[in-house]
């Protein structure tokens, strides 16, 4: 339902937590949110309003990158192991998405029968699994060999705690914008959460894929085996 991200020199979790409650108007049934700081990937969801999420965040929720989400249940009941971010089995991997992945059974299926053990009901699960077992060895590298294999509707947000100074963000489907603020990128999926930070956005074209770091950000094709470019950095001031 609700996408925002966020990397660069400030704390992650307060920005999501306001950029979330911006979403608020978009309706939901759950919402959490991701940071990564210097002890790894750490994750906080919760079904329920944004503010019972942020009342029950730890104090040191610390990391300068971060994703969140505002849930809008298509698979799965509105619970707390449903609510986005999701994770990789090691907690590496953590994947926001909006939308439906519509091949999600067939790939669950895979997954288990691989031996992989999914611990909630939703499509999106099978994202972060799709990027750790990718063996590309860039970020972007794994994030497209998982689209490469999904079927269905996405605006996604990813990170990594073997990538810790980005962002991978794709969409095909269902909208993300980029805000370029000073020495900070931000995401989102509604121009309402950029707004208060930066008035110059990017809008990411459905089967492109962005880097997001703290300097700047890069856009190419999601289609595996193009190594192309597409646009550095283009934005334009609303
Ligand atoms: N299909 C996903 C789920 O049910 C995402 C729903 C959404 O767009 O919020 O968790």
């Amino acid at each position: 339902c609700g996408i925002v991200g966020y990397v660069g020199g400030q704390q992650a979790a307060p920005l999501l937590l306001e950029g979330l409650t911006r979403l608020e108007h978009r309706g939901y049934d759950s919402a959490g949110v991701a940071v990564l700081g210097t002890s790894g990937v750490r994750v906080a969801k919760k079904a329920g309003r944004v503010r019972d999420l942020s009342d029950e965040l730890p104090k040191r929720f610390a990391g300068k990158v971060g994703i969140g989400h505002t849930r809008w249940a298509t698979h799965g009941p509105a619970t707390d192991v449903n609510a986005h971010p999701h994770t990789d089995t090691k907690g590496d991997v953590a994947v926001v998405h909006n939308g439906i992945i519509d091949n999600a059974a067939a790939l669950r299926q895979q997954l288990a029968d691989d031996g992989v053990d999914l611990v909630s009901d939703t499509d999106t699960e099978v994202l972060a699994h799709l990027v750790a077992r990718s063996d590309a060895d860039t970020l972007e590298g794994k994030v497209r060999d998982a689209l490469a294999l999904v079927d269905g509707t996405y605006g996604i947000a990813v990170m990594h705690a073997d990538f810790p100074d980005r962002l991978v963000v794709a969409r095909n489907g269902s909208p993300l914008i980029i805000g370029v603020g000073e020495k900070e990128m931000h995401v989102a999926s509604d121009l309402a959460a950029l707004v208060r930070y930066t008035t110059t956005v990017a809008h990411l074209d459905d089967g492109e894929l962005a880097t997001l770091t703290a300097t700047g950000f890069t856009t190419y094709r999601q289609d595996p085996g193009s190594s192309g470019l597409s646009t550095t950095g283009k934005a334009a001031t609303t």
